[in-house]
């Protein structure tokens, strides 16, 4: 796949125009998570312009992304990174390669599971499923109690009168055979 073939994939899956980076770096000075990358958001729009597909589909960097948007916000050129990203994820889970942060894919898709279930996010019922599935039993036990004393994190649940319609929503998206992305 030619540099351009695969840049051209990327901004058709994100509806972005990645060619339009020139390198000013506001991006990355503004990104809350990239102290943990190794990249950075403006070097990963470099390696799709010169069509390192591999390094960036095996990159810790498009799961550490926390879509935030703020790089966004920042840029000159108005591209949305955090689109970008997801169709470097959506890319590497569609392709079978192995994701380099496992627990990331984890995140999202218990993050999915409650609030089909939930109509909702309970952030509680969410960090609880991820600690026993990822058996990340104490990390940040401090914050978390901290969070729930403030009330920040309610343990109770409130959960919306029509949760049906959001489970059919999930229902809908399932029945689709293109978005069936098995992960691991
Ligand atoms: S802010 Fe925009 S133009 Fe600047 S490096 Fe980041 S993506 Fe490129
Ligand atoms: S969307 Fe991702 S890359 Fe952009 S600033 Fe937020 S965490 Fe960083």
């Amino acid at each position: 796949m030619t540099n351009h073939s695969f840049q051209t994939l990327i901004n058709s899956a994100s509806s972005q125009s990645t060619q339009l980076c020139f390198h000013c770096h506001k991006c990355t000075a503004g990104c809350p998570v990239v102290e943990e990358m190794e990249y950075g958001p403006d070097q990963i729009l470099r390696l799709i312009q010169m069509g390192e597909k591999d390094a960036l589909l095996t990159s810790h960097d498009i799961w550490i992304c926390a879509s935030c948007e703020t790089c966004g916000t920042r840029c000159p050129n108005e591209i949305d990174i955090a689109r970008v990203m997801d169709a470097l994820r959506e890319m590497a889970i569609k392709e079978g390669v192995k994701v380099a942060e496992i627990d990331a894919v984890k995140f999202h898709k218990l993050f999915l599971f409650v609030v089909q279930n939930m109509g909702r996010m309970h952030e509680a019922s969410l960090l609880g499923a991820h600690k026993l599935w990822t058996m990340n039993l104490l990390a940040d036990m401090d914050a978390g109690v901290k969070l729930i004393a403030k009330g920040k994190i309610p343990i109770v649940p409130h959960l919306i009168k029509q949760r049906g319609e959001v489970k059919r929503i999930f229902e809908k998206v399932a029945s689709n055979p293109a978005d069936q992305k098995p992960v691991e």
